[in-house]
């Protein structure tokens, strides 16, 4: 046990949110962790299942008297939600979030923020394509990074606590800036699930290729797209809302590439193909070797709980 803040006020538990209590009940991080949650269902199953000790149906009745506020609701709503919280942070608390975006949370949230509350915002680089309460486990962060983008003349000590928490619950932690945050997840992880999102869109489009093929056949690629593309539609319209210019820069950049690959299949250029197919493979290589996959083969039906 290693208790690192007395009260933890945990603002939204899906995903994140859930997992986040758990881990902390795992390693004994918080004395008491109180939850908000917009629904009703989910302020029941959060009680229910053991990840809170208390929840509110406001949130600023959740982060009364709390050393750290977690901020785990879509990006887009996490402006409304530091305002509506403001008033009612104590002083010395630190508060964060998990958003997948860091440049709009900073202008959103940062102004509502009252002097002598730390704000340090965060970004754990994990995640599954399942959502809501029941969908958390403990070990969702481990070995995993967690991105904390502090604010230019942001208190360093509460900036090291954070980390320190991040660091107990399993993850790896590095400090960057926010638009440097949002270039780097533009290409390694929001490019990636527009892709899959338009891959299953032209499949579901086709007319001369039956849905009954698409799904029986699915093992050949496909079945992959889906899994990246089941994840929550709100959580991913509110990234592309969020961080357009860092996604545009790199799509402009995939669709160069794309063309490139697009004559090379035209003209028969084996060569090209080849050469490029070389470079991925290498990359998929480094990070396996970098501990961040494994080698065997998964095709999308293991849920990976450890
Ligand atoms: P989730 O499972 O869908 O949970 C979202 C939570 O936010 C739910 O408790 C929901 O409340 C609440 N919520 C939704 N809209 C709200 C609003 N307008 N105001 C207040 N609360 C609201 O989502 P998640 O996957 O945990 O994602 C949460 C955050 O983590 C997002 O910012 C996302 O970008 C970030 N993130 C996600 C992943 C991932 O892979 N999923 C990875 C890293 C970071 P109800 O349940 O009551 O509806």
């Amino acid at each position: 046990m290693n208790v690192m803040f007395q009260k933890v006020a945990m603002l939204g538990l899906g995903l994140i949110g859930s997992s986040l209590c758990l881990a902390m009940r795992k390693h004994g991080l918080a004395q008491n962790i109180v939850g908000y949650a917009k629904t009703p269902e989910t302020r029941q199953v959060a009680l229910e299942i053991g990840l809170v000790d208390q929840v509110y149906a406001t949130a600023a009745e959740a982060v009364c008297g709390a050393d750290l506020v977690i901020m785990c609701v879509p990006v887009g709503a996490c402006g409304q939600l530091a305002q509506e919280i403001g008033p009612h942070l104590s002083p010395g608390a630190i508060l964060t979030d998990v958003g997948s975006v860091k440049g709009t949370i900073v202008r959103d949230c940062a102004s509502f923020v009252p002097q002598g509350v730390h704000f340090v915002p965060g970004h754990p680089i994990a995640g599954t394509e399942q959502s809501g309460p029941r969908s958390g486990f403990a070990e969702l962060f481990e070995n995993r990074w967690c991105i904390l983008t502090p604010l230019a003349g942001g208190d360093a000590a509460a900036t090291a606590k954070l980390e320190a928490f991040w660091q107990a619950c399993g993850s790896n932690t590095e400090l960057m800036t926010p638009d440097h945050h949002d270039l780097v997840l533009a290409i390694t992880s929001h490019l990636p699930h527009l892709i899959a999102y338009t891959t299953v869109a032209t499949a579901s489009d086709l007319e001369s290729v039956t849905d009954t093929e698409v799904i029986k056949y699915s093992a050949s690629g496909f079945r992959d797209f889906t899994r990246i593309a089941a994840s929550d539609p709100t959580m991913w319209r509110d990234v592309f809302l969020n961080n357009k210019e860092a996604v545009l820069e790199m799509l402009g950049r995939f669709t160069e590439e794309l063309a490139v690959l697009q004559r090379a299949v035209r003209w028969g250029d084996g060569e090209t193909l080849f050469n490029l197919f070389t470079r991925a493979r290498e990359a998929r290589r480094n990070i396996i070797a970098a501990g961040q996959d494994t080698a065997s083969p998964d095709f999308g039906r293991v849920q990976k709980k450890s």
